[in-house]
């Protein structure tokens, strides 16, 4: 399967670089998850580019085979439309549902109000092969199309590698120090770090009868307390917009 950018290489390279032993509890899949996003960030930072907006994990529940992808670069520097593009040629290459124009995302915000704007398709809806799923759908296709379990999770990098306001907490350096879900969720939580599939991610999987678990969904979800702290309920997780 193509590379269609650094980060996206990064995340091939992540995957793979921990096959022996394979992490099989979404524990161990979220601290690596944590570990892409602050690898992600230290590289922006070398190669003078803005961070992915967020990075996400796709899993096959049953065979534990995962895949790390992270959102286009927005912002700084140029070629953001040829990586998508590049994107959506690997996506069509495995990918028998047509994907639709304007996009999922993009209809809504026509719908909302919201136009497009001349120079910035980010601005304006989130366009096809933006989304870390572009990658993470092409490379367990088969697995999608034979309908087995997926779980997948995205995480915002920015709140991952920021401190935590009012307190000394960064969640990438505090999660490599947890072992249990519960305590590794609440960071994520309180953190506000956790996004939902955005509309174009449910149109794919939706259109591949696929079945797929959103944990960022999941870990708000009552009763855990309040779902205050998850920011994330009525955003895309995969808009280029920062917030
Ligand atoms: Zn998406």
């Amino acid at each position: 399967m193509g590379i269609s950018d650094y980060f996206s290489g990064l995340g091939y390279f992540l995957t793979h670089l921990t096959v022996t032993p394979q992490p099989t509890s979404i524990t161990e899949l979220i601290r690596l998850l944590s570990r892409y996003a602050e690898w992600s960030r230290v590289s922006a930072s070398v190669l003078n580019v803005n961070t992915p907006t967020v990075v996400q994990v796709l899993r096959d529940v049953t065979s534990y085979r995962f895949s790390l992808a992270a959102s286009v670069s927005p912002g700084k520097g140029e070629g953001q439309e040829d990586v998508r593009e590049e994107r959506i040629k690997v996506l069509e290459n495995v990918w028998s549902p047509p994907l639709i124009y304007p996009t999922p995302v993009q209809r809504a915000h026509a719908e909302s109000g919201i136009s497009p704007t001349e120079s910035s398709a980010e601005l304006f809806g989130t366009p096809w092969g933006h989304c870390g799923e572009t990658i993470a759908f092409a490379s367990l296709y088969k697995t999608i199309h034979m309908g087995h379990s997926i779980g997948t999770l995205a995480l915002a990098v920015k709140p991952m590698t920021s401190f935590i306001p009012g307190t000394a907490t960064v969640p990438v350096q505090t999660i490599e120090t947890l072992w249990h879900l519960n305590d590794v969720v609440e960071v994520l939580r309180v953190a506000g770090a956790m996004r939902p599939m955005c509309l174009n991610c449910l149109y794919l999987m939706n259109s591949a009868g696929g079945n797929a678990e959103d944990y960022a969904v999941t870990f708000c979800a009552p009763p855990r307390r309040s779902a205050d702290n998850c920011r994330a309920t009525s955003e895309s997780k995969c808009s280029g917009v920062e917030r």
